[in-house]
């Protein structure tokens, strides 16, 4: 007998293996599906996928400036231009080299804020740097929000960006930015980031370019139900018209110091509970569309990260050396080892494997 036939969402879930979830069925699972249910079924589905693997990357996270004008209310990393930190691209192309040849890191991740300072030269030079001092590193860089930006201050299309970019050495591009697809939930928590519409044409526009991506989605602040299965709808549709999302991850919003708790009293984060059922029923939802689903480790935590790993998730995410913006919302992290990573992804009972920026097994 399989665990999730006692489930009240059974036949959903029976329907999720053998055809199409639509959005309403997203919704009546994040809704009523019992967390052990989806989640013996989801793990169920990834073992079909990659047996008992799961994958991890050696990387770092490269946060180049945090003065951003864009001041997201869900943020506590950003500060007023003139008020912040700036690297310039020779100095974030050296930290790059340092952690390379400590660690022997395969991927840097680039974010930052959006600052004024910001210009596409600046990011070509930056790349052009990395793969000269760093030719092994793949670059995933930036996100759809300064790719807009990019886009209105040089008066370039979003595809002459990404052309431009990708020829200075990006490898993909993270889908940053996303948090949730819904126009009612962006205007409370970042009423001056871009749309919904925009967000997925800069997303498609890469995957036409071959430029893959990943796509995220930040849980627990003012979202409801509904708008978390419309998230995940649209990811799943984006991947119908051009497929080119390698991975799916998701975090909870962290409320320390940030606008959005002050504003509406939110005053823990939500814990591993959700962040379980989402993951499950995007593996449901995704199957082979966004083929990777990352366990969240940064935010979560890693006892509710190994969790993940046998809810669906096949990929633990990267050992993100040097992340400055989630210890700016008060959260203490150690940081872990790669010895760490692989212990914990045995105490989840998975095999670890280490893994290239495209999510390719290189061991
Ligand atoms: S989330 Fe990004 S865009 Fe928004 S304020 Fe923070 S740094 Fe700026």
């Amino acid at each position: 007998m399989k665990v999730w036939e006692r489930s009240k969402v059974a036949p959903l879930i029976e329907k999720a293996f053998d055809d199409e979830l639509s959005l309403h069925d997203i919704y009546v699972l994040l809704r009523d599906g019992e967390v052990w249910a989806l989640g013996s079924a989801a793990n169920s589905l990834k073992r079909r996928m990659y047996g008992n693997v799961c994958t991890y990357i050696k990387n770092m996270i490269l946060n180049y400036t945090n003065e951003c004008v864009v001041e997201c209310k869900f943020c506590a990393f950003y500060k007023s231009p003139g008020k912040g930190y700036f690297y310039d691209p020779s100095f974030a192309a050296k930290l790059v080299k340092n952690v390379y040849e400590k660690y022997k890191i395969r991927q840097v991740l680039i974010q930052g804020g959006v600052s004024p300072k910001i210009n596409i030269e600046y990011f070509e030079d930056m790349f052009k740097l990395i793969k000269k001092f760093s030719p092994k590193v793949s670059i995933h860089a930036l996100s759809p929000v300064e790719i807009d930006f990019l886009s209105r201050k040089h008066k370039m299309s979003y595809r002459e960006v990404l052309e431009r970019l990708k020829e200075a050495g990006m490898d993909s591009l993270p889908g940053g930015g996303a948090e949730l697809l819904v126009e009612r939930v962006r205007r409370i928590i970042s009423p001056r980031k871009i749309g919904v519409d925009k967000w997925i044409e800069i997303i498609l526009t890469a995957h036409e370019l071959g430029i893959p991506t990943s796509v995220t989605m930040m849980y627990g602040h003012v979202e409801t139900i509904e708008e978390r299965a419309i998230h995940i709808y649209r990811l799943r549709e984006i991947q119908k018209k051009k497929k080119g999302s390698l991975a799916f991850i998701a975090w909870n919003f962290e409320p320390g110091n940030t606008v959005l708790a002050k504003e509406y009293n939110i005053k823990y984060p939500h814990g591993g509970y959700e962040l379980l059922k989402i993951v499950s029923v995007a593996r449901l939802a995704f199957k082979d569309w966004i083929p990777h689903i990352q366990a969240g480790w940064l935010t979560v935590g890693k006892d509710v990260a190994q969790l993940a790993l046998n809810h669906g998730a096949d990929d633990w995410g990267g050992t993100l050396y040097s992340e400055k913006v989630i210890p700016a919302t008060g959260l203490r992290i150690r940081f872990p080892t790669e010895k760490d990573i692989r212990r914990w992804i045995e105490g989840a009972g998975c095999i670890p494997k280490e893994r290239d920026s495209m999510y390719r097994v290189i061991e």
